[in-house]
């Protein structure tokens, strides 16, 4: 087990997936407050998972996530991990809302909610979706393609955003106020 960073909280487990945990601040342009960054390296999807396994940590509920990256960026198999750090799911039965648009995971300690916005795209269409009524204390939604709602932009707690950097690597860079 490596010895934790300052500011850099999970860093043994993270030691253990060969990845790199980088702690700044920045100031978040829309909203001029001070926002913490957390940026990692995995080199495989079981690193991703893993990865989203820690994070779930910084997951109490309630939660508004978003996921950003292109397609193949890795966002729901990172979702695997949280589902799984949870207890609400199993990895292998964490798959794409593509077309379902929502998948719901109930956990012991938090209901996730995993949905996909890809298709979406106008203001109606989202309303159809009715995912304000999926907010409560005990709930954690996970969105992919939210950013293109700018609500989304404005109230989420955490971003997540997933890069690809060759075949099996992923940069994934956490920005929220509420990073520890
Ligand atoms: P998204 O939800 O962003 O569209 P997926 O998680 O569905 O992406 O797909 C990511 C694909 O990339 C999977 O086939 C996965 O096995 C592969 N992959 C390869 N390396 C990684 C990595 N380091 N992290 C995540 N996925 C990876
Ligand atoms: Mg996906």
């Amino acid at each position: 087990m490596g010895t934790a960073a300052p500011g850099c909280p999970g860093r043994a487990k993270l030691d253990g997936l060969r990845s790199r945990c980088r702690y700044t601040g920045r100031v978040n342009a829309q909203s001029k407050t001070k926002e913490a960054l957390r940026e990692i390296t995995t080199h495989s999807a079981d690193e991703t998972i893993a990865f989203g396994r820690t994070l779930a940590e910084l997951l109490t509920p309630p939660k508004l996530v978003l996921l950003r990256g292109d397609l193949g960026a890795g966002k729901t198999t990172l979702v695997k991990g949280i589902a799984a750090a949870f207890e609400a799911a199993a990895e292998e039965d964490v798959t794409s809302p593509t077309f379902t648009l929502v998948h719901e995971y109930r956990g012991p300690h938090a209901n996730l909610y995993h949905i996909d916005l890809y298709r979406i795209d106008t203001p109606r269409e989202l309303e159809t979706l009715g995912l304000d009524d999926l907010r409560s204390d005990n709930s954690i939604l996970l969105i992919e393609w939210g950013e293109k709602f700018p609500r989304f932009v404005r109230e989420r707690d955490l971003e997540i955003a997933l890069e690809r950097d060759g075949e099996n690597q992923r940069r994934i860079t956490i920005t929220g106020s509420r990073v520890p």
